[in-house]
């Protein structure tokens, strides 16, 4: 899969901004605060029709205006596809492919698949396990439809359990209600369960070979799924905490709490390790999502690398650049310094500059 072009208007610090990018690799350098993040957020809203830092629609059109619009054009397996999205301050984001407007924004799933990599991704082992749940939950969401579907639904119902919980203290004749609910949360959250589990088997498949390179074989990992719910089944540990959740007027266990372990040899390196260790661990665990999604879609990903070469040493950087070769991949960083004495070849540089973009070969 390849995204041919860019168009944005309005969007963020850009007024207007055309580009057509090279299939191989695309680099974006300047200064701070120039516009390079923006246009790989304009490219993940796109394809996962929201902006990767989470910010809202109505931040993302440009101060001043009242709307803005991306117009990105892809081909994939041969077929050309032109994705529209219109953000606008007030009102639900428009999106349209091929001229003709879709009403849900799943209708765009599997068009585009990204992967974006950027330094935050590196403290993914360090940060708490709600940063690990948002990587699985992204990376799923993108590659499974039913996936997404039970997510949401799971979440919602987690929502409405909580709001019952605030209220039951008062009306006791709401227990019952409770017991539907739960039959719902129950199933979804197994669902969720179940994939999570087969995600994290997926990924351990493919991350040991390319841990042990990464580390010139000194280190071995893997990955444990771990599920709130421990031992029990989901049934079983929502009644065990019923009376606490009552109290605490919130859901104590479920997929909302789970956790990704990563094991170093018989070490947990998200307590134990070094951050030296956390990073080159999280590193492989990127690689291993772009082999992932490669393998799922039969087709290469897009890599947005967002800042990243600069956070790695020597050894990382030619290893990550080595392993996409073949990959179409956006690349933003201040200088090109970093790629002078690459084996690797650039095949398009741009400079971005206040919000204008200069093509430089
Ligand atoms: P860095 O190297 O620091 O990451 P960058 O080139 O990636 O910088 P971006 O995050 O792409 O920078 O762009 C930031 C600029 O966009 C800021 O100067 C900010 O003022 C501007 N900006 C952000 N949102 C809007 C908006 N809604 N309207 C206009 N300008 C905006
Ligand atoms: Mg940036």
């Amino acid at each position: 899969m390849k995204i041919k072009s860019l168009k944005l208007k309005n969007f963020r610090n850009y007024d207007l901004l055309k580009l057509e990018f090279d299939d191989a690799t695309n680099i974006f350098y300047g200064d701070n605060a120039q516009g390079k993040t923006n246009i790989l957020e304009s490219i993940y809203l796109s394809g996962t029709t929201k902006s990767h830092r989470g910010t809202k629609d109505r931040d993302l059109v440009q101060f001043g205006q009242e709307e803005s619009h991306i117009e990105t054009v892809v081909e994939k397996n041969g077929i050309t596809y032109q994705i529209d999205m219109h953000l606008k301050k007030n009102s639900p984001k428009g999106i349209a492919i091929n001229k003709i407007p879709i009403r849900k924004a799943s209708e765009l799933f599997g068009i585009i698949n990204i992967v974006f990599f950027s330094p935050e991704d590196l403290n993914i082992i360090k940060n708490g396990p709600s940063e690990r749940r948002r990587f699985i939950d992204l990376e799923l969401s993108q590659l499974d439809k039913v996936y997404l579907n039970n997510l949401s639904n799971y979440n919602r119902i987690v929502n409405q359990r909580n709001h019952l919980l605030k209220d039951i203290t008062q009306q006791r004749n709401l227990m019952e209600t409770l017991d539907v609910w739960e039959i719902q949360l129950i199933q979804y959250g197994n669902k969720i369960m179940d994939r999570r589990k087969q995600f994290v088997n997926e990924i351990n498949k493919i991350i040991s070979n390319i841990h042990k390179k990464l580390t010139g074989h000194r280190e071995e990992i893997h990955l444990i799924y771990e599920p709130s719910i421990g031992n029990l089944t989901l049934e079983q540990a929502l009644s065990k905490n019923r009376e606490r959740d009552m109290k605490i007027k919130s859901t104590s266990v479920g997929p909302h709490r789970d956790d990704i372990c990563f094991m170093a040899g018989n070490l947990d390196i998200r307590r134990f390790g070094s951050q030296g260790q956390q990073r080159t661990a999280a590193l492989s665990l990127k690689l291993s999502e772009i082999e992932l999604v490669r393998q799922s879609i039969h087709d290469t990903p897009v890599l947005l690398l967002d800042d990243v070469l600069s956070e790695l040493d020597k050894h990382r950087q030619n290893y990550l650049l080595d392993s996409i070769h073949d990959i179409q991949t956006l690349i933003t960083c201040t200088g090109v310094d970093e790629f002078v004495n690459h084996r690797f070849s650039i095949n398009k540089v741009f400079h971005v500059q206040d919000g204008q973009v200069a093509k430089e070969n």
